[in-house]
């Protein structure tokens, strides 16, 4: 009897671990409302447009329809890993305190300005100036990034952009097909504060007033985007802000950086925009591919790290960073734990089988012993 109710309770443990692994991965899945991006957008102030009405967009600026348009979400197992693809090689990043840089308040989004000495040397047919990096964010309750990794938006993103060094300018290379490259990146959040997006974020209260701007002393720049800048997906796209201009190489790294939750809340809770509403939620909604395909940089796609994330040993940090931005890290310790509990339950439903076997031929026995000799026994000891 006693036996009986352990093996019950043991296949209740079972079933729940089974339940519960995919449910805590579902929880992160966001609906992918709203959103946007850009570059040399000057003209773009003719026309008021916002977050909230971007499915008319098209109406006033008709290359938002268009067949090449950002975000995107990328479906890490559709990517096609192409071995041949330059990796990305910057210089000029590095700056120094002086001169400072402008940031500003566009209404839109947090903008730094940034000088052509800053530029991607390799990775493309042609040298890219930069010209300026911006973010996109949500809130606290809905995370702001505009492009997705398996439909999963991460809390928010940073984009910085370069034009083509054959063109002039920006605003000549912001229309043209080969006219811009955008270094994309994850924000998620992290235990620690980061030093280096603080000497941006430690500036917003200058600027929480639409079209304001204020100077801030030069950095390194390279610091804001990831550590490893050798995983990455490629795709043809767009500017993901009117007018949409469809001149955009994409590159979305596919390592993430990390800010605190409390760096995270001031960059969602001090911008205002338009009638003194907060900037938040300035994410345009992913678009369809229309029969493009993004490529990578890498084979294995981010659901094969597996072995990389043992979630018994917290030693490496990367792996403490996934699971606490409720990434892959969750998922997978989950499906390792189905799989650990799956296994004792085979082992011990083996077990009860064969015990079970065992005293039904020791009872079947018994009670052809019992009819041939018509003598009373006492029960066996082991019954009790
Ligand atoms: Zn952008």
């Amino acid at each position: 009897m006693l036996r009986t109710a352990f093996f019950t309770l043991l296949l209740l443990i079972h079933c729940l671990v089974l339940r519960v692994a995919p449910a805590s991965s579902s929880s992160e899945e966001d609906d992918g409302s709203s959103e946007q991006e850009h570059a040399g957008h000057k003209k773009s102030h003719s026309h008021h447009w916002g977050y909230t009405d971007q499915h008319t967009w098209g109406s006033v600026f008709t290359d938002c329809n268009g067949k090449s348009q950002s975000p995107i979400d990328i479906n890490t197992k559709n990517a096609i890993y192409d071995s041949k693809l330059p990796s990305i090689a910057l210089e000029g990043y590095d700056l120094t305190d002086q001169p400072a840089l402008t940031l500003l308040n566009n209404g839109h989004t947090l903008q730094l300005m940034l000088p052509p000495s800053m530029r991607i040397v390799s990775g493309f047919d042609r040298v890219y100036y930069a010209a300026q990096l911006h973010f996109h964010w949500g809130t606290v309750e809905e995370p702001g990034s505009e492009h997705t990794i398996d439909n999963v938006h991460f809390p928010a993103e940073i984009h910085v952009v370069h034009y083509n060094s054959k063109y002039a300018n920006i605003s000549e290379a912001a229309n043209k097909p080969d006219g811009l490259a955008v270094l994309g990146a994850f924000i998620g959040i992290g235990l620690q504060e980061n030093e280096n997006y603080e000497r941006i974020l430690s500036a917003l209260t200058d600027v929480s007033v639409e079209e304001t701007k204020t100077e801030i002393p030069g950095f390194n720049a390279r610091h804001l985007l990831p550590n490893s800048l050798e995983r990455f997906y490629r795709y043809t796209g767009s500017l993901t802000t009117p007018p949409c201009f469809q001149s955009v190489n994409w590159t979305m790294f596919n390592d993430t950086i990390t800010v605190s939750r409390r760096q995270l809340a001031a960059l969602e809770d001090t911008l205002k925009m338009e009638q003194n509403q907060l900037l938040r939620k300035n994410f345009r909604a992913p678009q369809l591919l229309h029969g493009r395909y993004v490529v990578s940089s890498f084979s294995e796609s981010p659901n094969q790290q597996t072995p990389k994330i043992v979630p018994l040993t917290e030693t490496d940090p990367s792996t403490r960073v996934r699971a606490s931005t409720g990434g892959l890290g969750e998922k997978q310790r989950g499906d390792i734990l189905a799989i650990a509990f799956g296994g004792l339950f085979a082992v011990t439903l083996l077990a009860f089988s064969m015990y079970a076997f065992q005293q039904r031929k020791k009872y079947s026995k018994f009670k052809k012993d019992a009819r041939q000799n018509v003598i009373y026994k006492p029960a066996s000891k082991e019954e009790a």
